[in-house]
């Protein structure tokens, strides 16, 4: 598809299957897992009665192997393994935060590594998940923005995140939790990791990547979490967030329908242009008309204004009244969420003081909108927003500053 605006990301050839010829069938929908039985031989009834089993398994159970479908005729689970797979990505590394934070770096089958973190809190657990390998936009504060390289991931390798997540935390229903053994101290027994008291319960489209410029894959994967029969995540418990696709956010609330957060950054155009170099196509007045417009938001389904809080750059105390200002001006259903910025080797800002970020989320609050301030997790394995890469490359200034100014002028 087609959006304004946008850039297509680097071509990366076709991408293998992980399977040698056979078929993955994570990331088909519902239709797509039928038709390809039905490809295979199966007549209509079969692939439909089939379909349906197998989609309970790879999304209730999380069985990956064909001989675990034990409601399929044994004959028949030969003839499927030979044709099809229950495909994961490949973990390349995973690391344990001091705060708990996990981040693992994966491989698709065509090599290319993308990065997803899981941050446990006290109520809940986030799974931060990749829509992109690198990212085309350029924001001046973010890490994934400095890489070159980029792919769009497929359904099947954004809902893989969710699916390696669930094996890794050992949350599958009881009986099919073959990697439940990878969490040390954790007897068969523990309670939080049942199907019931699960540990995964939000999902945030914030890792790699821009989710609105890779539109129909993300969708496809969302609709897979939320599919009842499967993952069954309430749409209620995953945001989508946004640097700006101004012409794809209408459709993302018709069509997926999730919470929406969107990287504001900044309250003017000077700064914004300067920082989430996208600006200077969609700007902030259109960015906000089209927050008011968004199907679904409302008091109770408020939209996330993420701001990255810069040194002397968009931390004053005009700016947060200026912030204040438009929220009102476009009566617009909102939280502001601050995040202090994260550091990365060679970034070219600083993270505003204590002081200054508890005195701009002060005035916010005094204006009657939530402003609370993030806790930076997972810093120490720079797993934290904006520190994704996952290239090692470290490369110099002027090749951040020619990687920057290739991204803009694909921007046009
Ligand atoms: N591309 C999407 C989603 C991924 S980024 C977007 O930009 O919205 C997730 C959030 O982390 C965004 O709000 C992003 O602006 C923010 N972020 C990026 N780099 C950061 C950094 N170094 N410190 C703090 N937040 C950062
Ligand atoms: Fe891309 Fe989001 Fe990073 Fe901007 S903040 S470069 S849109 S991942």
């Amino acid at each position: 598809m087609q959006i304004p605006g946008h850039i297509d990301p680097v071509t990366t050839g076709t991408v293998p299957l992980r399977g040698g010829n056979r078929i993955d069938l994570v990331g088909l929908t519902r239709d797509g897992v039928r038709a390809a039985l039905e490809e295979a031989g199966l007549d209509a009834k079969a692939a439909k009665l089939r379909a349906k089993q197998i989609w309970h398994w790879i999304y209730h159970r999380g069985v990956t192997d064909f001989d675990a479908m034990t409601d399929i005729a044994k004959a028949m689970r030969p003839w499927l393994t030979e044709r099809f797979i229950v495909g994961r990505p490949t973990v390349v590394t995973a690391q344990v935060s001091n705060d708990g934070t996990r981040k693992w770096l994966l491989a698709a089958a065509d090599g290319q590594e993308y990065e997803m973190v899981f941050i446990p809190d006290a109520d809940r657990g986030t799974l931060c998940v990749s829509s992109q390998v690198g990212c085309t936009l350029n924001c001046r504060f973010c890490h994934t923005g400095t890489m070159r390289l980029v792919r769009n991931l497929s359904a099947g390798e954004i809902v893989g995140q969710v699916l390696l997540a669930r094996d890794a935390l050992g949350e599958w229903p009881k009986g099919t939790m073959a990697s439940s053994a990878d969490i040390e101290d954790e007897d068969d027994d523990a309670g939080h990791y049942t199907a019931d008291g699960r540990m995964l319960t939000n999902i945030v489209m914030m890792g790699m990547g821009e989710p609105l410029y890779n539109f129909d894959e993300v969708k496809g994967a969302l609709k897979i979490v939320m599919d009842g029969d499967g993952l069954a995540l309430s749409k209620r418990r995953i945001t989508l967030s946004t640097s700006g696709v101004v012409p794809m956010m209408a459709r993302a609330g018709e069509e997926i329908g999730v919470n929406l957060a969107v990287s504001l950054h900044a309250v003017n155009k000077e700064v914004r242009d300067e920082i989430v170099p996208l600006n200077r196509k969609y700007g902030i007045e259109q960015l906000l008309e089209a927050c008011a417009a968004y199907p679904g938001a409302n008091n109770a389904r408020r939209i996330t204004f993420e701001y990255v809080m810069l040194k002397d750059k968009n931390d004053s105390d005009a700016d947060a009244r200026e912030l204040v200002r438009l929220i009102k001006q476009y009566r617009l259903p909102a939280k502001v969420n601050l995040i202090p910025f994260n550091p990365w080797p060679g970034a070219p800002y600083e993270c505003s003081s204590p002081e200054r970020v508890r005195a701009f989320s002060n005035l916010i609050f005094e204006a009657g909108i939530s402003a609370p301030i993030r806790t930076p997790r997972g810093r120490d394995i720079m797993a934290a927003c904006g520190q994704l890469k996952s290239a090692a490359t470290k490369p110099t200034r002027a090749e951040l500053d020619r990687i920057a100014e290739e991204k803009q002028a694909a921007l046009g």
